[in-house]
């Protein structure tokens, strides 16, 4: 069985019952970094054997884990944090294992985008997630002019090297509308900023901006 395993996005209490038992149980563990999974398995006392399975090794990788799975062993996918598949290589596994017609099942967990999304307070019934956002600023406005077009809750991912940057190109797209900036969400500093992007901007820019970020629009 191919076992799409979520893992927590920064608190390790956050593991569930069956992620633990199924990672105990598997024969191998498919990681995007084996060095940070370690830390959740050694949490857990979990002494099953690990692989790496990231962006550059996808393709090669990719087939001798589908083969190992075709000859009956039982191996998990985990990702760095949470739900593989969101915005990291699991998806590329998860694909393959699915053209070769082999049975998966998901357990599931979080993703940092779900905890964003509901302390944000905005309405949750129809909204867009649309990942990273470009690097360069004008992709990024075109990017954010045409996504205001869809008129729902938007929901960005970013990295504490883009957050003022991005938060100025909503700014200039956007104007004062309110927005939340969810930061290590469920770590020891977690914040949850709700304000205009120019406000926030100019709080995270205080200091140094630390840590990982949701944009919730
Ligand atoms: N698979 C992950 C998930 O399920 O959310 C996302 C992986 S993506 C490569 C990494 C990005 O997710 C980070 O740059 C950040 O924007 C967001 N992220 C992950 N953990 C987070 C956390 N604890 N707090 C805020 N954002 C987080």
């Amino acid at each position: 069985m191919f076992y799409i395993v979520a893992t927590p996005i920064g608190n390790l209490g956050d593991c569930t019952q069956r992620a633990i038992e199924v990672l105990k149980s598997v024969d191998l563990i498919a990681c995007e970094d084996t060095r940070h999974t370690k830390i959740l398995l050694a949490h857990y006392g979990i002494k099953t054997p690990t692989t790496s399975f990231f962006q550059h090794n996808r393709f090669t990788k990719g087939d001798y884990l589908v083969g190992l799975l075709k000859e009956g062993k039982d191996i998990a996918l985990v990702s760095d944090a949470g739900t593989p598949g969101i915005l990291d290589p699991g998806y590329n596994l998860i694909n393959l294992a699915i053209k070769n017609g082999l049975e998966m099942t998901f357990i599931p967990g979080p993703a940092a985008f779900v905890n964003a999304l509901v302390l944000s307070g905005k309405p949750c019934h129809e909204f867009y997630f649309a990942g990273f956002l470009p690097n360069r600023t004008g992709a990024r406005k075109n990017q954010l002019e045409k996504l205001k077009q869809l008129g729902c809750t938007l929901v960005f991912y970013e990295s504490c090297h883009r957050i003022l940057a991005s938060l100025e190109d909503i700014n200039t797209v956007f104007g004062d509308k309110e927005i939340t900036v969810a930061r290590e969400l469920t770590k020891k500093f977690e914040e949850v900023l709700r304000a205009s992007s120019k406000n926030i901007q100019e709080k995270l820019a205080q200091s140094k901006p630390r840590g990982e970020f949701v944009i919730v629009i």
